[in-house]
């Protein structure tokens, strides 16, 4: 029997990652969807004070609303400087959601005076499983780096211009998307999923 497993996402980048990550671990079997693919259910907004709570949360509505393993995830920037933040508030940090170039330059400017040795931060990743009656998991990834005072790089999406990740020279805006995947906060946490979902995989093979 075939696996289905929910990506509880629209984001076409973030399936695309899924499948690479299950195919390249010997998982190619589990046929990923996203929720475009599955019937609509009312989403509720992330509100949760933690990325574990945010990803758990809508793991669980979407296993509930389609009956389907389901995998969400809830990630941001976490600034040491700013005690953590911007954190959960990462996608609207300037006030609106979703507007990268607003959010990056009001974490620089809440910088400028933050010498180079206390610019740490950390992209963070939580990543939820949930099959119906079965389990809920939730893992962390991190990725630890600097943030630079001027934008660099094309690549990537929200914060990715202004932080260069540890051992590296480039910010993650100038990775190639496969380098950023292998070594980033997202990949991290989907990779420490994959003893469950294999666990998930041979218990549904009988
Ligand atoms: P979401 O978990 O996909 O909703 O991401 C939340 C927000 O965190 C995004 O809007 C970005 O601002 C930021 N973020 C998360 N992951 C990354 C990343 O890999 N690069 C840059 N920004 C990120």
């Amino acid at each position: 029997m075939t696996t289905r497993l929910l990506l509880a996402t629209r984001n076409a980048k973030k399936l695309e990652e899924l499948r690479r990550i299950l195919l390249k671990r010997g998982l190619g079997e589990v046929e990923v969807l996203g929720l475009s693919d599955v019937d609509e259910f009312p989403e509720a907004p992330e509100t949760g004070a933690t990325f574990e709570e945010n990803a758990l949360a809508k793991a669980h509505d979407a296993a509930l609303a389609t009956g389907l393993p389901a995998i969400a995830d809830d990630s941001g920037l976490s600034v040491d400087a700013l005690s953590g933040m911007p954190g959960v508030l990462s996608a609207r940090w300037a006030g609106e959601h979703g507007d990268d170039t607003a959010n990056l330059q009001l974490v620089l400017g809440q910088l400028r005076d933050t010498p180079d040795e206390r610019r740490g931060a950390s992209f963070v990743c939580a990543a939820a499983l949930v099959v119906p009656d079965r389990e809920e998991i939730v893992v962390r990834g991190d990725w630890r780096g600097t943030i630079i005072r001027e934008p660099r790089g094309a690549n990537g999406f929200g914060y990715d211009p202004i932080f260069v990740p540890e051992g590296e020279t480039r910010t993650s805006a100038e990775l190639a998307p496969s380098e950023k995947d292998s070594v980033s906060h997202r990949g991290r946490a989907l990779r420490a999923l994959l003893p469950h979902l294999r666990e998930l995989v041979e218990a549904q093979a009988g």
